[in-house]
C-alpha cells in the first residue's frame, strides 16, 4: 500500500497511547438490557468457559469507524448483507451533522465511508472535506459507478483514498454485482480519479467460487493505472443473504489464501501480513470488533460490522453493553467461520499474540 509513512506513524502514536491510557468509561461492562435505547433482542449469547479472555478485553478503543451515511445502493450484489438486512430503512440517511458527530464520538483515526453506495449520498463532498479537516484517513468504499460524475466534489489528499470494490475480472466481476458494464464503468471511474491525483485502492472479496488466479490477473491489470493498494478479505456468510454455497469454512479459506503471499511480494497490499498469515492459518487471533465499530441510521450496531443483536443510541453504550466475549469463534456459532478484516484486521493492528519478528514484518510492509 502507498501511503505516507505519517500516517503510520501516527497511527501507531493512537494505538500505543489508547493501550496505555485507555478511555476509562469504554471499560466498564454494562449487562445488555431492555432500556428503551436497546430495542433488539440478544439472539444468542454463551460464554465457553475455557476460552481465554481477550488480552484487550479492559483496553476496549477503536481504530476505524464504519459510517453508513445511508444504505441505498443502485446495484442488488448476490454477496450484500446491508440491502437485505436494512431493507425496511433503505430510504432513510444520517445528516452531515449525525456523521460528524458520530465521528467525534468516537474518535477513530481512520473513517471507512461505507453503505449502501455512499456516493449516493446527497453531501458525500462536504462529509469527505469535513473529516478531512478533522485530520481523519479516508476510505470512501464504492462500486465506482459515480466516481466519473461526482469527482468534482472532492479535493486530493494525501489521507482520502476512493476503495473501489472489484470482486474479479470483468465477466465475473459483472455476475456478482448482476449488472453488465459495471466493471468497466468502475475501472473508468478509477482511472480518472487516479489522472486527477486522487488516492485509489481497490477492495475485494473472496468467495468460496473465486479463483485467487484471477485476482491475480485483476491485480496485474490494475497495475496499468499506478492503483495504491488492494485490499482483500474472505466473505462472511450472512444470515440476510439466503445463498449460503457462496460463503467459506475456516478450511476454506485456509485453502483459498495459502498462496497469498505471491501476491503480497508482487503487489502493494494493503492488508497487513500478519492479517494475511491468519487467513492462511499459520497464527490465531481473538475477535475484536470494537476495533472497527459501524454507525448507520439505526444507531451504533453491535456486536460487529457483520452481525447484528443491537443498535445502542451512542458509542460508550456500544463499548460497555455489548457482551464481547460472548462472540468470537467458539462462543457463538454465527462467529465460527468468520476470519473478516473488520473483526481481526484490528487485532493484528494491535499486535494481539505477537511473535518474534513481527515488527521488521511489520516496518518492512510499511516502507515497501
Ligand atoms: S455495491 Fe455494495 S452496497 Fe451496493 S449492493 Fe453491492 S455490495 Fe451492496
Ligand atoms: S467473529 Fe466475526 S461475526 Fe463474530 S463478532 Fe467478530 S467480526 Fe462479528
Amino acid at each position: 500500500m502507498r501511503f505516507p509513512l505519517s500516517m503510520t506513524a501516527s497511527l501507531a502514536g493512537y494505538i500505543a497511547k489508547n493501550k496505555l491510557r485507555p478511555k476509562p468509561e469504554w471499560q466498564k461492562t454494562i449487562k445488555p438490557g431492555s432500556d428503551s435505547s436497546n430495542p433488539f433482542h440478544i439472539v444468542y449469547t454463551h460464554t465457553n468457559a475455557a476460552r481465554k479472555p481477550h488480552p484487550m478485553i479492559n483496553r476496549r478503543f477503536p481504530l476505524v469507524l464504519m459510517l453508513e451515511p445511508l444504505h441505498a445502493c443502485n446495484l442488488t450484489c448476490t454477496g450484500c448483507g446491508r440491502i437485505r438486512e436494512y431493507e425496511s430503512t433503505i430510504t432513510q440517511r444520517l445528516s452531515l451533522e449525525q456523521c460528524l458527530a458520530a465521528s467525534d464520538e468516537c474518535g477513530a483515526p481512520v473513517v471507512s465511508i461505507c453503505g449502501g453506495e455512499p456516493m449516493l449520498y446527497p453531501e458525500i463532498g462536504a462529509l469527505v472535506k469535513a473529516l478531512a479537516a478533522r485530520n481523519k484517513t479516508i476510505y470512501l468504499c464504492t462500486n465506482g459507478m459515480f466516481i466519473k460524475k461526482k469527482l468534482k466534489e472532492f479535493t486530493p489528499n494525501e489521507k482520502f483514498f476512493f476503495n473501489v470494490h472489484l470482486d474479479g475480472m470483468e465477466k465475473n466481476h459483472d455476475i456478482a454485482v448482476e449488472r453488465e458494464g459495471v466493471f468497466r464503468e468502475a475501472v473508468e471511474g478509477l482511472r480518472l480519479a487516479k489522472q486527477a491525483g486522487f488516492k485509489v485502492c481497490t477492495n475485494t472479496t473472496v468467495y468460496k467460487e473465486t479463483d485467487i488466479n484471477e485476482i491475480e490477473e485483476l491485480f496485474e491489470y490494475l497495475s496499468q493505472f499506478n492503483v495504491d493498494g488492494h485490499m482483500i478479505s474472505p466473505a462472511y456468510g450472512y444470515s440476510a443473504v439466503n445463498d449460503r454455497e457462496i460463503f467459506m469454512t475456516r478450511d476454506d479459506i485456509y485453502e483459498k489464501f495459502k498462496n497469498i503471499d505471491k501476491l503480497a511480494e508482487r503487489f502493494p497490499l494493503s492488508t497487513t501480513p500478519t492479517y494475511l498469515e491468519f487467513l492462511q492459518g499459520k497464527r490465531d487471533y481473538p475477535c475484536t470488533a470494537w476495533g472497527n465499530p459501524t454507525y448507520n441510521v439505526k444507531g451504533w450496531k453491535g456486536p460487529c460490522y457483520l452481525i447484528t443483536d443491537a443498535h445502542y443510541k451512542t458509542f460508550e453504550e456500544l463499548m460497555t453493553r455489548t457482551p464481547w466475549e460472548s462472540y468470537g469463534a467458539g462462543n457463538d456459532p454465527r462467529c465460527d467461520h468468520c476470519m473478516v478484516h473488520c473483526g481481526f484486521e484490528p487485532s493484528a493492528a494491535l499486535g494481539i499474540n505477537s511473535k518474534f519478528g513481527d515488527t521488521f514484518k511489520l516496518m518492512s510492509w510499511a516502507f515497501r
